[in-house]
C-alpha cells in the first residue's frame, strides 16, 4: 500500500494498493501498443493535444493545487503556480515542437544528408515528490509531442498526482495509454528497466536513487538522463546590488519550504559586504509567515516529511557543532521546520558539504571574488548557481569559472522551458526543457542519399 500524508497535520489523505505483477505487465503492453498507434498520428495532432492539456491545467489549477498540497505541504498558491507553469510550458513546446523537431540538414555532397529525429517508444520516468506535477510535465511534453509514450513511477508519497497525471492527458485528449502512471515501489524498478519495451529512463531525484537507476540502465543499454541532487552556490559579489540580492536569496532558498534541487543552498557572500547582507536576508527572513499551507498569507508550508524535517535538523545540528552559529530559526514540530539562518558555515561543515533539501540558509564569507569562485566550486555538485555583480564584463567571465550546468546572474536560478536544465559532476547528467530537452530520448538518425 502507499500513503499519502497531508504534512502540515499527519492526517492520511489516501491509501493505494501498488501495482501487481501482472496489472504492470498489462500497462508496459499497452503502451507499447499505444506507441504503435501514436506513430499514426501527426505532430500537428498532438500539438493540439498538448494545448487542450494546458488549457484544462488552467481550468483546474485550484483542483490540481489543492491534491498537491495535500500530498506534500507546499503552500496552495506554489503548487497552483507550478499548475500553471506545466500549461505554459506545455503550451511554449506546442508553438516549438515542428521548428525543434524539423529535419537537420547538413551539406557533405552528397544528394541529400541530414539528421532525422524519430520516437523511440516508451520511456520510464522515475520522479520526485517536491514538484509532483512539473517534474513529470517537462519529461512528458516533449516525449509525448515527440512521439514517445510514458510510463511513471512516482514517488510513494504523491499516489494521487500520480494518477491525475494519466488522467490529465487523456482530458486533452492524448489517446488511452499514451502516459500511464505505474504504482510500484523502487524495489521492483530493476525488471521494468530491464524490459525490452523500455527504451530509456529519466529519473529525478536524489544522487543515491540516481546511482542505482544509472547503474541499472546501463547494464540493459538504456539510454538514462539523470537529474539529481544540487548545493547551489549563490554568489554575492561586493558590487551587487544587496538588496535585490539578499531578496532573491531569501526567494531561493525558502521556496518550496526549502525543496528544490536548485534552491540557493550555499550563499557566498564577498566579505566586505557579509555583514550588510546579513542583516538584510535576516529581516527579510523574519518577516516570512510559516504555517498552513492552504492559508493565502503563509509563504512557507511544511516539509513533505518528517524523516525530511529530522534529516535536515540532523545537518544543521552537525554544522552547529563544527562551529556554524546559528542566527535564527531550526525548530522542528513534525514536519514543520523553522526557516533557519547559520552563519560562520565554512568548507567541511556538513551544511557547506551536503545538499540541504530544506528551509536552512547558510552563509559563508569569501575573501576575495576568486576565492568565492573557489568556494562555489568546492562541492561534489554541479547544478545551477547564481551569481550577483553589477559588471556585466565580470559576470561573462566568471560565468565560464563556476561548474555548473545553468549560471544566472542577478536573477532567480530556476527552470525555464526554453533553455535546457540539468548538472554535472554527481548532480547528474543529460539535460531537460528547450532544444536538448526535446532531443534526449529521440532516435538522431543520419541518413545520407547518394
Ligand atoms: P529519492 O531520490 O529517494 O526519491 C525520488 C524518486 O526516486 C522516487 O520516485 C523514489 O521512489 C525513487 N527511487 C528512490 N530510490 C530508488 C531506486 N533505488 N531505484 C529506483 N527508484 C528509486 O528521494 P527522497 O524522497 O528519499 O528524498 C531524499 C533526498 O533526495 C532529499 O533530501 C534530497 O536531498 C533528494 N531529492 C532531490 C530531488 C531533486 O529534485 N533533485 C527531489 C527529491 C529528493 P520511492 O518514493 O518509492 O522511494
Amino acid at each position: 500500500m502507499f500513503k499519502s500524508i497531508y504534512p502540515f497535520n499527519g492526517e492520511t489523505v489516501a491509501e493505494y494498493q501498488s501495482y501487481s505483477p501482472a496489472q504492470v505487465e498489462a500497462r508496459l503492453a499497452r503502451a507499447a501498443q499505444a506507441y504503435t498507434a501514436l506513430q499514426q498520428t501527426t505532430l500537428e495532432q498532438r500539438c493540439n493535444w498538448m494545448r487542450a492539456t494546458a488549457q484544462h491545467l488552467k481550468d483546474k489549477a485550484t483542483a490540481y493545487g489543492t491534491l498537491i498540497t495535500r500530498e506534500m505541504g507546499k503552500t496552495l498558491k506554489e503548487a497552483k503556480a507550478e499548475v500553471n507553469k506545466c500549461a505554459d510550458s506545455a503550451l511554449f513546446y506546442a508553438d516549438h515542437a515542428a521548428e525543434m523537431l524539423e529535419p537537420r540538414i547538413i551539406t557533405t555532397g552528397a544528394r541529400a544528408s541530414y539528421v532525422h529525429y524519430e520516437p523511440k517508444g516508451t520511456i520510464l520516468a522515475i520522479m520526485p515528490w517536491n514538484f509532483p506535477f512539473w517534474q513529470v510535465f517537462r519529461f512528458a511534453i516533449p516525449n509525448l509531442l515527440a512521439g514517445n509514450t510514458g510510463v511513471l513511477k512516482h514517488a510513494s508519497n504523491v499516489s494521487g498526482c500520480a494518477l491525475a497525471l494519466e488522467a490529465i492527458f487523456r482530458e486533452g485528449g492524448f489517446p488511452e495509454h499514451t502516459f500511464q502512471a505505474l504504482l510500484v515501489s523502487s524495489d521492483h524498478i530493476a525488471p521494468i528497466i530491464a524490459d525490452a519495451r523500455i527504451q530509456g529512463v529519466t529519473l529525478t531525484g536524489s544522487t543515491p536513487a540516481g546511482r542505482s537507476v544509472g547503474a541499472l540502465a546501463g547494464k540493459y543499454i538504456k539510454k538514462s538522463v539523470l537529474e539529481l541532487g544540487g548545493s547551489d552556490p549563490f554568489i554575492v559579489l561586493r558590487d551587487a546590488d544587496l538588496d535585490k540580492a539578499a531578496a532573491t536569496a531569501v526567494q531561493g532558498r525558502m521556496q518550496n519550504a526549502g525543496q528544490s534541487c536548485i534552491a540557493a543552498k550555499r550563499w557566498i557572500v564577498e566579505a566586505p559586504v557579509v555583514e550588510a547582507f546579513t542583516a538584510k536576508v535576516k529581516t527579510i527572513l523574519a518577516q516570512k509567515v510559516q504555517g498552513d499551507p492552504f492559508h493565502e498569507q503563509t509563504d512557507i508550508g511544511p516539509m513533505a516529511r518528517p524523516d525530511l524535517a529530522e534529516g535536515l535538523k540532523k545537518q544543521m545540528d552537525q554544522t552547529i557543532a563544527a562551529g556554524a552559529h546559528l542566527d535564527m530559526g531550526g525548530a522542528v514540530n513534525g514536519c514543520n521546520f523553522t526557516p533557519a539562518l547559520l552563519t560562520g558555515v565554512h568548507p567541511g561543515m556538513v551544511a557547506f558539504s551536503e545538499e540541504t533539501f530544506g528551509p536552512l540558509a547558510v552563509i559563508t564569507a569569501a575573501a576575495t571574488e576568486q576565492e568565492a569562485i573557489a568556494l562555489a566550486n568546492d562541492s561534489q555538485f554541479g547544478l545551477g548557481a547564481s551569481l550577483w555583480t553589477q559588471d556585466f564584463e565580470k559576470a561573462r567571465h566568471l560565468a565560464t569559472k563556476i561548474q555548473s550546468g545553468s549560471v544566472f546572474v542577478n536573477t532567480l536560478m530556476r527552470s525555464d522551458a526554453r533553455v535546457p536544465f540539468g548538472g554535472i559532476k554527481e548532480s547528474g547528467y543529460g539535460r531537460e526543457l528547450s532544444l536538448e530537452g526535446m532531443h534526449e530520448f529521440l532516435n538522431v538518425k543520419t541518413v545520407w542519399i547518394e
